[in-house]
Formats: structure tokens, sequence, C-alpha cells
């Protein structure tokens, strides 16, 4: 590991607030921070050196990105599609689960990703590891976590989490977080629909819990200082979670244009998750019913991210790493393309990986590359024409101006 402080010259820089990538510039930066931004005097390079710092680190031939966040992941499991080891690792102890937990961080940081928020798992292992880890695992992925997702009796979501029983689910929070005293979790996830089907194009599932438990639960999560992010797919259960002042929705399939402006309304942040229904399309038998359907949910989905974007939504990107053909760290990219694909501009998409998840996981200091935010970047060789098929072709990864990768 090596500090830098010095000026760094980039080739290209996409500094996360969404203004166009910027050629030729300097990053002053100096004990972690940035502390100045200005264009490259090439003809004359002195100009770029500083007196008293005579140290300029030549990334010219580098796009310079803020490092991504990804804002839905499950570290707990891998996004194999074997399907014995699938079934194996819903199955297996804490022990057993750690070192693939460990790889996936490894990959996150690999593909200069700094931050993820974990969307939970049965068994609660990564609030465990969390806890054990105490923050000092030798790497230094920042991990939001959940610990384990609530859902209704009888419902979908036990891969990520469990029932509230006989409980109301503000009771049941109440109780948890209550037991777990000052180690309580980042957010409370919520499942609060079914998932999307393979089968029915559109199908909407109904929701799990109305709009007065769901308000209770919001409530009472505020009450520990933490957010709801939500799982819901379908017009009502979606519309129920904004109403309820969750403060994300993840996936959001079909959910209609009334919530993208209810969203905007109240900035609400969408978590689209359209990485998922491509990997389904690729993994499923491509003469079938089922791969046409979901690419038709790709389609719908991004269709939604476009009236998103028109709409003023702050979108943030979160992959559901850990499910079928999500692969951590890789997936990141995956999803930004999509989102341009959908109609963003590149640097726009970079802001969702960015910015927009660096506010979702209340990490405000960085994010982006502008004076006074942390020197947390990535450098990917590659000019700026191919920068968007270049992205996970990260070389060097800095985290308050120490170099990582
Ligand atoms: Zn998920």
């Amino acid at each position: 590991m090596s500090y830098f402080n010095g000026n760094l010259l980039a080739g290209w820089l996409v500094d996360g607030t969404g203004d166009s990538a910027k050629k030729n510039f300097v990053l002053e930066i100096r004990k972690g921070m940035i502390s100045r931004v200005y264009p490259a005097k090439l003809n004359n390079r002195k100009e770029d050196f500083i007196p008293d710092n005579p140290h300029l680190l030549d990334l010219s031939k580098y796009c310079i990105l803020p490092a991504f966040m990804d804002a839905h992941v499950h570290l707990s499991m891998s996004g194999t599609t074997d399907s014995v080891w699938r079934q194996y690792q819903l199955k297996a102890g804490f022990e057993e689960i750690k070192p693939v937990i460990e790889k996936h961080i490894r990959e996150h940081l690999t593909h200069g990703i700094v931050a993820v928020r974990d969307g939970g798992d049965h068994s609660g292992y990564v609030y465990r590891y969390v806890q054990e880890d105490h923050g000092t695992n030798g790497n230094r992925l920042i991990i939001r976590n959940s610990g384990r997702a609530w859902k209704k009796p009888g419902r979908y979501g036990r891969l990520v989490g469990r029932s509230v029983g006989e409980e109301t689910l503000d009771k049941a929070i109440e109780k948890e977080m209550t037991c777990l005293n000052s180690n309580i979790p980042d957010q409370v996830k919520v499942i609060n629909s079914g998932i999307n089907s393979l089968k029915t194009f559109s199908k909407e599932t109904p929701e799990q819990f109305n709009l007065d438990e769901m308000r209770t639960a919001v409530n009472m999560a505020a009450n520990f200082g933490i957010p709801v992010m939500v799982h819901a797919n379908g017009r009502t259960p979606v519309q129920i979670s904004i109403e309820a002042g969750c403060r994300s929705i993840e996936h959001g399939f079909f959910m209609g244009e009334d919530n993208l402006k209810r969203m905007a309304d109240r900035g609400t942040f969408w978590v689209p998750t359209a990485v998922t229904m491509k990997s389904y399309r690729e993994q499923l038998d491509n003469s079938g019913q089922e791969a046409a359907i979901a690419q038709k949910n790709l389609d719908h989905q991004l269709l939604q991210i476009s009236m998103a974007k028109d709409s003023g939504v702050r979108m943030a990107v979160g992959t559901d790493s850990g499910s079928l053909g999500v692969h951590h760290g890789a997936a990141v990219a995956e999803e930004i393309r999509l989102l341009i694909q959908a109609g963003l501009t590149l640097e726009n998409a970079i802001v969702c990986a960015t910015a927009n998840s660096a506010e979702l996981l209340g990490l405000k200091q960085t994010g982006q590359l502008i004076p006074g935010k942390e020197a947390t970047f990535i450098a990917i060789k590659s000019n700026l024409k191919n920068l968007q098929e270049n992205l996970n072709q990260v070389e060097k990864l800095f985290i308050k101006g120490n170099q990582i990768i």
C-alpha cells in the first residue's frame, strides 16, 4: 500500500457529477482529499506541479472515475450457475461461508468497488461476518448489512431472510433491534412482493405488508436510526412501500409510471437491478418460453429506467450479485451498460454507481471527484470512447489517497 500526496494527471476525468468527461485534467490530492481540480497545461508540464509537492502521477493514458459502489448484493451467495453449489451454499455453516464472503469482498475491490449494501441472507451470516470482523479484515470494502430480511409467513423471501411469524412487522423489528442492542444492522430489509414470473409476462404479485404495517415498520426502524430497503415489484407493493417512507425500492419491476413520479416527488431511491433479468435470459435455454419472458421483462425494465431518467428519479446501481449468473464485482459494469442502453449518458450512468449509491449508503464524502471530497477513485486504461466496454478493466484503486490496487 502506498499513500499518494500530490497531483494526478488524468487523461479523462469522469467526476461523478454527471458533467461531461473532461480531457487532461489535474486532480490535486492532499491528505486523502481532493483539494483542487483544474485543466492541465500540457505544453508546460511544470505548471502542473506545485513547488512544495513535486509529485505528478501521470495517468494521462487512463480514465479516472470515482470508485464504484454496489447498492444491492448478497455477499454470502455466489452467482454460480452450478445448481449443486447453489443448494450447498444455502445450507452451509458459517465457517464454510466465511471464505465465500471473503472471496466476494476481494472480487468487489478488484473491480473498483469500495462499498456495498447487502440485501440479507437466510442465516444472517453477513451480519455475523461484519460483527466478528470489526471492520479490520485486511480489506477495505465498506459493508452496509441488513441482517436477515423480513417477510410474511408463507410468502417469498426465505432465501434472504425469515418470517415475522405471529408478530406484526414493527414489533418484530423492535424485538430484534432491542435484543441486538448497539450492534444493529445498517438498514432493515423488507420483502413486500413476490418475484417476477418467467412464465407470464408482467404478472404482479400482491403486497406482503399493507400500508399501515409498512408505515409503522418504517417508523420503528427510524426509532433505531436506520432506513428501510424494500424488495418490491408490481404497482401496489411499490406504491405502499414509497408511501410508507421506505428509503429505496429494490427491483421495482412493473411498478408503472405513477410510482416513478411518486419516487421523484419523495426522493425515494430506485435500485432497478436490471442485470438480474439479463442474466436469467442468458442462463435459460434460448429456444424456450422462459428466455423470451426474461427478455421482455428486461426490455420493460429498461423502458422504466428511461422514464425514471425523464422524471428525475434518483437511481442507484445495485446488481443483486449472488443471484443466478450475477457475479460479484463484474456485474456493476453490466448494470452501468444497461443504464446506458436505457438512454442514460455514460456520465449519468456513472453517477448512479458512484455519487447516488454513495448517498444511499450514507457515504457523502465520496462518490465524486471534486474539491472537498475523498480521493477515492479508480483508473481504467482506456480512452473515453472505449470506456463503456472497459469498465471492468480497473488497473488502479485509491481509497482516501491510499493505493490499494
Ligand atoms: Zn436481493
